[in-house]
């Protein structure tokens, strides 16, 4: 029985693979196809200064519909668009879209703030990637300094001499260079301040259970004052309360990210909340004292 029950568990599991296989197949050939027919966009989520409530950074956030399955999760189509390199292009497009939307808020006058643009191993690994930053840095008008490349820290540790000189010549062009996912690898930040690095995002995952957890608070707390001795800026990721919020202003957290103020929005609806802000201080505590 327990024979007849493996081979039934083999056959169970062979025919799930290529399920799985033939499924990744045909979601590449969808992804090629979405890239030509331009049917991704890029949200967008505010970054905000914890102590006065302002927008200091907007992160874009890329979209997927796919006009026959509908919206397909970053964290399903990304890793596939990693691993068949079409990430190389989408992430071109998504670059140059950002920026282009970054400074035409700016010449509207809605917001003049850093937009921050996820960065893979793949675009990293091409020899081009400064190039198409300058490229798209001219084209668009952005100045250098808004823009803002967010690189993880198991990017960064994969190769860290090639990082090193990316990233040397990313500040020379004068960008802006953040670390995504703090705390998921096994960095120290001393090592992390041999790079260029002018911030740091700790993780959604530390940051979710701080008002429950002492363990997490203890580390939260003890990345944030590191940070700070090494003169880096930190950016809570994943904060969804005002109780969160109220603790990582008590240890001069600088900045936060998350549900609470704003989930990512579309273009459209980030513009319309500019204009109603005018960058105001929606998502600051209460009790912060200004007007
Ligand atoms: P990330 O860069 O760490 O982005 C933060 C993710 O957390 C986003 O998920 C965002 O929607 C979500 N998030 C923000 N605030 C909250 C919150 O308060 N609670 C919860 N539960 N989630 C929150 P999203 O948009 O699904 O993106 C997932 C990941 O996909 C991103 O993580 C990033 O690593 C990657 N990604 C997104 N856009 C791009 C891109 O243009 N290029 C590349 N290479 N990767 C991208
Ligand atoms: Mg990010
Ligand atoms: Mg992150
Ligand atoms: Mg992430």
């Amino acid at each position: 029985h327990a024979k007849d029950a493996g081979r039934n568990n083999y056959q169970f599991y062979e025919s799930r693979l290529s399920t799985l296989v033939s499924t990744r197949l045909t979601l590449e050939n969808r992804l090629r196809r979405a890239l030509e027919r331009q049917e991704f966009e890029l949200y967008y989520q505010p970054q905000v200064d914890i102590a006065s409530g302002d927008f200091i950074g907007l992160e874009a956030m890329l979209r997927w519909n796919d006009p026959d399955e509908g919206p397909v999760e970053p964290d399903v189509f990304i890793p596939v668009a990693e691993d068949s390199g079409l990430i190389v292009p989408i992430g071109a497009w998504v670059l140059r879209t950002a920026c282009a939307q970054a400074e035409a808020w700016r010449s509207k006058h809605l917001i003049d703030v850093p937009m921050a643009v996820n960065l893979s191993a793949r675009q990293f690994d091409e020899a081009s990637l400064l190039d198409i930053v300058a490229d798209v840095l001219e084209d668009t008008g952005l100045p250098a300094d808004r823009l803002e490349l967010e690189l993880t820290e198991s990017l960064i540790m994969r190769n860290p001499e090639l990082t090193a000189d990316v990233l040397d010549g990313a500040k020379r062009l004068g960008v802006m260079i953040g670390v995504d996912d703090f705390g998921t690898g096994y960095s120290s930040l001393a090592y992390l301040k041999r790079f260029p690095i002018d911030r740091l995002k700790i993780d959604r995952s530390f940051i979710a259970d701080i008002e429950t957890e002492p363990d997490d608070a203890a580390i939260a707390e003890t990345i944030i004052a590191m940070a700070h001795t090494l003169r880096i800026q930190v950016l809570a990721e994943g904060v969804e309360t005002v109780g969160q919020l109220r603790m990582l202003r008590g240890w001069a957290c600088d900045a936060y990210q998350g549900y609470l103020c704003s989930r990512p929005l579309p273009a459209d609806d980030m513009n319309a909340l500019l204009k109603g802000l005018r960058a105001a201080r929606l998502c600051g505590l209460p009790d912060v004292g200004h007007t």
